[in-house]
């Protein structure tokens, strides 16, 4: 099982025609035809029909408004773009990624992961790192071009593993994270980012290592998932540990557990502990590794 189409954020069904971003023609072509759709983002928000957010709303290129343009790709024979908006929309209900995802169809959910991400990199990156010149958005919003130096800055993604971790006796490694409201019973599976130098394989057992004090082999892909709050990508793992005594490093984790599949059940359902949402990949390893459904969600 890959997952791949439960996960609410890895849905994708645009084509993204990348070899036309920098097609000027055509990009105005397309801009100026009024069946093309625009989907404008103002502060990592999206509008949404105020009675219904299982729709994006979309608007003709010319009632966009101001802001920088983003080609988003062709679905359907209909050409997509963004708007990142200079001033908050008004009369329009907005709505995040955490709001909304998981309720959308595919091409919107897929068309929604892109344009938050690519306006994050743009909102982050205003500035040249070489030389500090201001930068420019060019090839349909997907480059940045330094107005002084003319180098180009292209969109930056930051991987992040996220594993669940099984021992020999079929239990589960899950903990509290310092990050996770202190007064709240949650509990996930460990995840850290990937430092320069490192492989994806690496980075999980040095992160359980880090945090926990678990030594892992075995690591196994499971599934990736776009993230981009702000510009993660989130990459699953399985693995199995070669030690079981748990020792949290305190700084990230607070508390960690071993869970047997009937442990993992009954302490969801009495709420001893609460899982992760639905959208996360973290839910998805555990449901896949638990065998179903767990009740229960933050
Ligand atoms: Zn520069």
């Amino acid at each position: 099982m890959n997952g791949l189409e439960e996960l609410a954020l890895s849905r994708h069904v645009h084509d993204r025609v990348a070899g036309q971003r920098v097609d000027e023609a055509w990009l105005a072509e397309r801009w100026a035809d009024p069946d093309t759709r625009v989907l404008q983002v103002w502060d990592g928000r999206v509008p949404v029909a105020a009675d219904n957010a299982t729709f994006l709303r979309f608007v003709s290129p010319e009632r966009a408004g101001p802001g920088e343009r983003v080609l988003l790709g062709v679905e359907g024979g209909t050409t997509y773009f963004a708007v990142l908006l200079e001033n908050e929309p008004e009369e329009a209900e907005l709505a995040g990624i955490r709001d909304i995802a998981v309720g959308l169809g595919d091409r919107d959910a897929g068309l929604l992961v892109h344009a938050i991400g690519v306006a994050n990199w743009h909102r982050s990156h205003r500035y040249c790192s070489r030389c500090g010149g201001v930068l420019e958005s060019a090839a349909g919003g997907h480059v940045r071009r330094c107005g002084s130096c003319g180098r180009t800055h292209f969109p930056r993604t930051d991987p992040a593993v996220i594993m669940l971790v099984t021992d020999g006796d079929e239990r589960c490694l899950l903990g509290h994270n310092t990050r996770f409201p202190p007064d709240t019973r949650r509990f996930s599976t460990l995840a850290g980012f990937v430092e320069p130098g490192e492989s994806l394989e690496h980075a999980v057992a040095r992160e359980l290592m880090e945090e926990a004090g678990i030594s892992v082999m075995d690591v196994r892909y499971f599934s990736s998932q776009p993230w981009p709050l702000p510009a993660s990508l989130m990459v699953g793992f399985f693995a199995t540990a070669t030690t079981t005594e748990i020792t949290v490093d305190g700084e990230e984790i607070s508390e960690a557990r071993w869970f047997t599949r009937a442990e993992l059940l009954d302490c969801a359902q009495r709420g001893e502990i609460v899982l992760p949402g639905h959208i996360s990949i973290a839910r998805r390893l555990i449901e896949s590794w638990y065998g179903g459904p767990l009740p229960g969600s933050w």
